[in-house]
């Protein structure tokens, strides 16, 4: 399923224009300072035709793959014909966008209405190929170095995944879009922790997959340990790949 599901994003990003993002070092220090995501909704290359046939087609796959509930799988296949489509996604990636970011000077705002978590899956896996095509123009950028939250620079979601690089460095990478950015490799992304001996870590037999779980906050990130590895990362295939290890995560009384 995760297969098909990639080549039909693969399709739809190839045909998507590189968007244009500002982005220098004074943006960027102003939205670290303020823990605010770099891409607005409005910036995003959204076509009509290919949203509709993306939201439409992963539908589909999941729905084929048993993934869906037939009723979950009609209100996603009405979505895709409704008008409404773009306004549901806008409140939808801002939702994720917001979640992180700490205003100066305001009251934090209350958590907006999320989607349910069925459509969350959805629209994530159909909003992928547009926001991974938006993360591959900052990931060329130096001003990226700037940024040191653990949520993501691009579009401020959660990373689900991340790569130990060769230089023992952590990367987390971005749920939504793919974003790569360097974070302290023993600090817990998720609140913070950063005392070692509250982080439990522990690696598949052979060595090339690990995970990092917190003892404060009871959360846990994969990790694939590119120190000895002959490949590059590729967080769909990694992902899919280590079921196992959330599993075992699990299991021990984590959650991800
Ligand atoms: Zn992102
Ligand atoms: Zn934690």
């Amino acid at each position: 399923m995760h297969l098909e599901l990639l080549e039909v994003q693969r399709r739809v990003q190839g045909r998507i224009p590189v968007p244009h993002i500002e982005i220098s070092p004074a943006i960027v220090t102003r939205h670290q300072a303020e823990a605010r995501p770099l891409l607005r909704f409005e910036d995003i290359p959204l076509e009509l035709t290919d949203l509709r046939l993306v939201v439409r087609q992963t539908a589909d796959i999941m729905h084929r793959f048993d993934a869906l509930e037939e009723t979950d799988y009609q209100q996603v296949q009405d979505l895709g014909r409704d008008v409404a489509l773009v306004e549901v996604l806008g409140r939808w990636y801002r939702a994720g966008a917001e979640k992180h970011a700490a205003p100066v000077g305001t009251r934090p705002v209350a958590d907006p209405p999320a989607e349910s978590g069925m459509l969350d899956q959805v629209l994530t896996l159909a909003m992928r190929p547009f926001l991974s095509r938006c993360a591959e123009v900052l990931q060329q950028r130096t001003e990226l170095a700037l940024w040191t939250h653990s949520h993501c620079a691009l579009c401020g979601s959660e990373p689900d995944f991340s790569v130990i690089t060769p230089a023992a460095e952590r990367h987390l990478i971005c749920g939504r879009c793919a974003l790569r950015w360097k974070f302290e490799p023993l600090t817990c992304p998720y609140c913070r922790n950063s005392d070692r001996s509250r982080i439990t870590s522990f690696a598949t037999t052979d060595g090339q997959y690990r995970v990092y779980a917190c003892d404060v906050c009871r959360r846990y990130l994969k990790a694939y340990d590119g120190r000895r590895a002959s490949r590059p990362v590729m967080p769909v295939v990694d992902t899919v790949a280590t079921l196992p290890l959330d599993a075992a995560a699990i299991q021990r009384g984590y959650s991800g």
